[in-house]
């Protein structure tokens, strides 16, 4: 067990929910933060605070923080935002379909980077490094053939 799996980052949020992978589970990796992303993984905490506050539902958080051996073992590009504790990908069920929650999100005042409607099975919030200034882009990938497109829209479903 790791010992920091249960460190409270924020009112709902501790670290064991945010480092949890099915992928590492499955596959033996070690996704343990590195304690130099604690800072990062906190201020991503408080931004989910805020997203789960202006839904008004809990949020089901599938993947957060990977570290370098998990990110590589799901084929994330290597400067992704979760190897550095600056990413989540969600749904929330009860509120909506993940494109509708993407589209709250964006309509709001949180501080995103990128928020971003991924193949039409949940909401990727990515937040800016530290003094980096925020971009606010809204991105859609609905097939990696097709790529990112601009803006949050639907993605028919698997045929
Ligand atoms: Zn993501």
């Amino acid at each position: 067990m790791d010992r920091l799996a249960s460190v409270r980052l924020s009112r709902n949020f501790d670290l064991g929910l945010l480092t949890a992978s099915e992928t590492a589970h499955a596959r033996g990796i070690d996704n343990r933060a590195d304690p130099a992303h604690l800072g990062n993984l906190r201020r991503l905490a408080f931004v989910l605070e805020e997203v789960q506050a202006l839904i008004g539902h809990p949020l089901v958080i599938t993947s957060a923080y990977r570290s370098p051996a998990l990110n590589a073992a799901v084929g994330g590009v290597p400067h992704s935002r979760h190897a550095l504790g600056l990413a989540a990908d969600f749904t929330c069920p009860e509120f909506g379909s993940p494109l509708e929650v993407a589209r709250r999100i964006a309509g709001s005042t949180i501080a995103f980077d990128q928020i971003i409607h991924e193949y039409g099975r949940w909401v990727h919030l990515g937040l800016a490094k530290e003094g980096e200034t925020r971009r606010r882009q809204e991105l859609t990938i609905c097939s990696a053939a097709e790529g990112y497109v601009d803006g949050l829209v639907g993605c028919a479903p698997p045929a």
